[in-house]
């Protein structure tokens, strides 16, 4: 192997993966052996699993110095997790991929190929989901429909995190450091030239999804609150015309009083607008509030995950490791 040749690092986040990872080990290294032009590193980032996922890293790193992790102090997420990946490796381009085999490391020629042409971004686009039942798939669509309508950033549709970046894409990423990272928002908002492979999206290899409904609705929320503020934007037109409307009926009452005289009547009608516009500033505060917990959360400037144990590899560091 020449000293010029390209390296590329796979970022792999894990979290409670040991049913799949050494199945994921093997089919990737298969892959990456069909391609030895390129110097290939591949990092794991344990994000504070608690099951013999570290061993299970451990005993690669031992056998293959391609093989680098790092572990965090407890789970912090995947978004962070591939963010940390993103600090830490080296290379010229880097692959994010999850460890389930959901990503099919077989198309990681093609992500390079991509590269290759000169763009910065190569992402996989699922065709299909299979192993997903049709509540997720319902609202995954839909998801991308609403945030394509209210966001400035194009995010692709059927996209999951499973990309390959060029170093100055990555370079770009790194200077993001915003609390609530939806990454699949970051990874659009650079720009850049990029280019979609699609793929057939198989069910997990083994274990079980770590989202569950709820944590997909987080993330929705996630997602809209942090690349728009549309719904603070709807607040305001809403409450114009709402305001507009009192206005015109309240000329309205005003002169049928002095018409026809005040003769006490329209409960119905005064419990109705009551709770119409109790209930519609009820909701808008707290849209309000999810806005202003997002504040409060970027103000505090906290780190973003804490290292707990390291492992380079033979591969050089970017990030920093404070012990
Ligand atoms: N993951 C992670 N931290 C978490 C949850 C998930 O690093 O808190 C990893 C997980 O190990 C896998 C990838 O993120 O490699 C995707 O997770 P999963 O397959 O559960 O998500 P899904 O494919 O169902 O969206
Ligand atoms: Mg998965």
């Amino acid at each position: 192997m020449s000293n010029d040749s390209k390296s590329i690092c796979i970022i792999v986040p894990v979290y409670n993966e040991e049913d799949v990872i050494q199945e994921f080990y093997k089919r990737l290294i298969k892959v990456l052996d069909e391609q030895p032009e390129y110097l290939w590193h591949l990092l794991f980032v344990n994000d504070g699993s608690e099951d013999g996922t570290q061993t299970i890293i451990e005993t690669f790193s031992e056998a293959d110095e391609r093989v680098s992790y790092i572990g965090f102090s407890r789970n912090f997420g995947k978004e962070v997790a591939m963010t940390a990946g993103l600090d830490f490796a080296d290379g010229d381009a880097v692959i994010v991929i999850d460890a389930d085999l959901q990503d099919p490391p077989e198309l990681i020629p093609e992500l390079v190929a991509g590269w290759e042409q000169g763009f910065d971004t190569v992402f996989a686009k699922r065709l299909s989901r299979e192993g997903e039942n049709w509540l997720k798939r319902f609202t995954a669509t839909r998801f991308y429909r609403v945030i394509q309508r209210v966001s400035k950033v194009k995010i692709p549709e059927d996209t999951g995190d499973y990309r390959l970046l060029s170093r100055r894409a990555v370079n770009a990423l790194k200077r993001l450091r915003e609390q609530h990272r939806f990454m699949k928002g970051l990874f659009a908002w650079i720009g850049y030239p990029a280019k979609s492979i699609s793929y057939h999206r198989g069910p997990r290899f083994a274990g079980n999804t770590k989202f569950r409904f709820w944590r997909l609705w987080n993330f929705a929320l996630e997602g809209i609150t942090s690349f728009t503020i549309a719904p603070l934007k709807i607040a305001t037109y809403l409450g114009i015309s709402t305001a507009l409307f009192a206005f015109l009926y309240g000329a309205w009452i005003i002169f049928k009083t002095l018409v026809f005289g005040d003769q006490v009547q329209g409960f119905p009608t005064l419990m109705v607008t009551h709770l119409f516009l109790g209930g519609l500033q009820l909701i808008f505060i707290g849209i309000i509030g999810e806005y202003l917990g997002r504040i409060f959360n970027e103000s505090k400037q906290r780190p973003l995950y804490l290292v707990q144990t390291f492992h380079p590899g033979n591969m050089k560091f970017q990030g920093e490791i404070d012990e």
